[in-house]
């Protein structure tokens, strides 16, 4: 650390991204990137528009904010694109929360909520999980804080129905409830129609995962016309072409093709079930996921020690070394052969434990 850094991050811890290695090639399951490439009509798109790289891009996004306006069927006033959904994420704790308006989210989340609020000095509490990791609704209810939900949640892959959702909507009427759907593509039940009804929801959604565009940076939320005004103050604030060229076009070309994506997430949830299974019959036990991941733990083979040999074997996963998850890995589902290589590479490493 400099003696230049501001006091005020002088204390931060920033975000643990996966890995992401240049030195060799693994079979990546560590990051819950798609194991397919972007629609083709994505790349179409994006390669075109670096031919028009010397102009700034359209700061309001437009084309893009219309098309996803028109497939969730809202109003393109109550959609805002931003570089990621972490940005948009970021958005809503600087304009929601301050010191006397703390948050909450759960003590086992997206990693990122805890980094967001102390970068803007807002109180946090995290309220633990159950002993299963699924979420107990009722600490949810009427707290008159700021709430961060993963649904479903990660790295657990456990869903809240919408109706539970609604019901922690509705007891926190001063607050945001912020409803986090980067994986609801792959089994979950979407809030996005609830925005209609709340002006105290904000869904964020990404292009990372089931769009298979995590290289673009590619997010966006919908809310009330009036919460993504807030949220436009802030970008406006802060970087006006949040979104380049490139990636808005490719966005918009996956959107055009958008079976290619509904069967990708097919295909996931068959690997993933294909894959529950398998595991299962070596011993591990797991959470019921309905994303592109797997959160499984054996009671022989210890967390860590798997992360390690399945490494050593050229098979990626994330490990936490967090308490309560470290017996666990997050395994992200990738293609069917990535798949089998995962259960007879952990096949190897249980005789070798013998
Ligand atoms: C991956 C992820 C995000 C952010 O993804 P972006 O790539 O920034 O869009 C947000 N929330 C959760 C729970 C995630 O797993």
């Amino acid at each position: 650390m400099s003696k230049f850094f501001s006091n005020k991050y002088k204390a931060l811890t920033p975000y643990t991204p996966g890995e992401q290695p240049t030195e060799m090639k693994y079979i990546k399951l560590n990051t819950n990137e798609s194991p397919f490439p972007p629609s083709k009509k994505a790349i179409e798109l994006g390669a075109k528009a670096l031919e028009s790289l010397e102009l700034y891009p359209d700061p309001e996004c437009g084309e893009l904010t219309r098309a996803l306006a028109e497939y969730y069927e809202v109003d393109p006033e109550c959609v805002l694109v931003t570089n990621g959904s972490d940005e948009i994420l970021n958005f809503a704790f600087m304009a929601f929360c301050d010191k006397e308006h703390p948050c909450a989210f759960a003590d086992i989340t997206y990693g990122f909520y805890k980094v967001f609020a102390e970068l803007n000095g807002i109180p946090y509490r995290e309220i633990p999980l159950k002993e299963d990791f699924t979420i107990d609704p009722a600490d949810y209810m009427g707290t008159d804080e700021t709430i961060f939900i993963a649904n479903p949640n990660a790295p657990t892959g456990i869903a809240l129905p919408r109706d539970t959702i609604e019901e922690i909507i509705k007891s926190n009427p001063n607050r945001i409830v912020v409803v986090d759907e980067a994986y609801v593509d792959f089994g979950g039940e979407s809030c996005v129609p609830l925005t209609k009804k709340y002006d105290n929801l904000l869904v964020t959604q990404t292009f990372s995962k089931s769009r298979s565009m995590a290289g673009a940076r590619l997010g966006y939320g919908i809310a009330s016309k009036e919460l993504i005004c807030d949220m436009n103050t802030i970008k406006y604030s802060t970087n006006p072409y949040n979104i380049n060229r490139a990636t808005m076009y490719a966005g918009l070309g996956s959107l055009i093709e958008q079976e290619y994506t509904d069967k990708n997430c097919q295909t996931i949830i068959e690997n993933r079930e294909y894959t529950a299974k398998e595991l299962k019959g070596l011993g591990f036990y797991m959470t019921d996921s309905k994303t592109n991941f797997l959160f499984a733990a054996h009671p022989t083979l210890e967390g860590g020690k798997l992360y390690r040999e399945l490494k050593a074997k050229g098979i990626l996963v994330r490990h936490f070394d967090k308490e309560r998850i470290s017996n666990y890995n997050r395994i992200t589902i990738g293609t069917k052969e990535q798949m089998k290589a995962l259960i007879d590479t952990v096949k190897v490493i249980m005789e070798e434990a013998k």
